[in-house]
């Protein structure tokens, strides 16, 4: 037996047995299921579907009063081809059935989490072990799609250090070299850089920005290193994250979507499609309210198991972008979409109704190579502020350049007011953003 086998067979199911989870189950399921036929999936999703709505509505109060109110006939809702009957889910609704409504009192929760989101309004989720393991199947899942197999050791970026010691004893055995996404000084990015070094890892994963931020370095010291693949999830990775991290490194990189609820919902295949898993999750696109043009529209989950609370049609506050083939030359048959657009709050509305998304501004200033970082926020409807770290060479006449195409591609009718600063903070999260509109902070319902 070789070490992935060893791992695959034995050391990682008595993991999940000590640690009362069913990872490597959902793990082998899935990795089967993403090659199924599309039919055989879809029918596998109905049936997950029609169980799930009707948990959701025997069980959890908040689902009964909502599709009562609603006059939903549960007997009608027979697939997922009936869902667009059923009302949405928002956060705020979350919020206010939180949890004695909404948290399925007959399942046992596991874990309690919080998620800031993208308004900065605190949410709370109850997961229980169920759906934490067909997560976190997922999450070998997703980092397979960069060609990364289980015991093959990387560098990955995290939230917290103190991951518990079935975590630790795991990462040791799968060979994960664990660094802080909060430290990424240069010195300390020179330390991680020496680690992937020294222990010849091919593989680096993590948030978006840090692995952009790891890349950055990496160039800037000559450091030569080449990996096979790099795997981000947790923020928008930008076009510009993408180039310098496959410049770094010399490798692809595989974005992957999931959100902080603890549903992952997707990960790019070597063609650059985002493939649903299906098995897990339900995605829609929505139109409605927008005027989103090519195909973009807000996106809608369903994750395909109850669990101690219910996720049925829920707007998760992302934008994305429907793909036009049917089919991947991947040979993957579960669906996909094209890109993740950005956040809801992440789009400057102007005067003429046109929407700007954060790719509008980065397809600007990717190629103003005097200009380190930048922000665009928005207070008011006819006017926005950019903020600009500048480096040397940037000029008057570069911003006046700047200006002139966000008037001509977007609309000559916004006011447009440039700020000069010397850094622009991260958010609490650790997240960079690029477009903040403060227009609409209340959440739709
Ligand atoms: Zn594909």
């Amino acid at each position: 037996m070789n070490k992935k086998s060893i791992l695959n067979n034995i050391v990682l199911p008595i993991g999940d047995r000590i640690s009362r989870q069913s990872v490597m189950k959902y793990y082998r399921l899935y990795s089967e299921m993403q090659w199924w036929p599309h039919l055989k999936l879809q029918e596998y999703q109905n049936n997950l579907f029609v169980k799930t709505i009707n948990e959701a509505y025997l069980q959890v109060p908040f689902y009964r009063d909502l599709y009562d109110k609603s006059n939903i006939d549960m007997r009608k809702i027979k697939s997922l081809s009936d869902i667009g009957r059923l009302p949405i889910l928002t956060k705020d609704m979350i919020r206010k059935n939180y949890p004695d409504k909404i948290v399925n009192k007959n399942r046992k929760s596991n874990i309690e989490l919080f998620t800031s989101g993208s308004t900065g309004k605190p949410l709370s989720v109850r997961l229980d072990m169920e759906t934490i393991s067909a997560a976190r199947a997922l999450m070998l899942l997703r980092a397979n799609f960069s060609g990364w197999e289980i015991g093959q050791p990387y560098l990955q970026t995290g939230m917290t250090l103190n991951r518990g010691w079935i975590r630790y004893a795991k990462d040791l055995l799968l060979g994960v070299h664990y660094v802080s996404a909060f430290d990424l000084t240069d010195d300390k990015i020179d330390l991680y850089l020496k680690i992937i070094k020294k222990h010849k890892l091919k593989y680096i994963m993590g948030y978006a920005s840090s692995l952009y931020l790891i890349a950055k370095r990496a160039i800037s010291n000559n450091s030569g290193i080449e990996l096979k693949g790099a795997v981000s999830w947790g923020d928008n990775l930008f076009a510009q994250y993408r180039k310098v991290i496959e410049n770094a490194f010399q490798c692809r990189v595989t974005d992957t979507y999931g959100c902080g609820e603890g549903i992952q919902i997707a990960a790019e295949c070597e063609y650059g499609n985002y493939h649903i898993f299906m098995p897990h999750v339900h995605v829609e696109f929505l139109y409605e309210n927008k005027n989103y043009t090519d195909e973009v529209g807000e996106i809608l989950v369903t994750r395909l198991n109850a669990g101690a609370m219910p996720f049925i049609r829920y707007r998760i506050g992302d934008i994305g972008k429907k793909s036009h083939d049917s089919i991947c030359k991947c040979g993957r048959s579960l669906n996909h979409f094209k890109s993740i657009e950005g956040r809801d709050s992440d789009i400057i509305v102007t005067p003429n109704g046109n929407n700007l998304i954060v790719h509008f501004f980065t397809g600007i200033f990717e190629y103003e190579k005097t200009v380190d970082t930048f922000q665009v926020v928005q207070n008011e409807i006819d006017s926005i502020d950019v903020k600009i770290v500048p480096m040397k060479g940037f000029t008057e006449s570069i911003w006046e350049k700047i200006r002139n195409e966000i008037h001509t591609k977007g609309d000559p009718s916004l006011e447009i007011n440039l700020e000069i600063v010397q850094s622009i903070p991260l958010e609490k999260s650790n997240k960079r953003r690029f477009v903040i509109s403060r227009l609409n902070n209340n959440e739709k319902i």
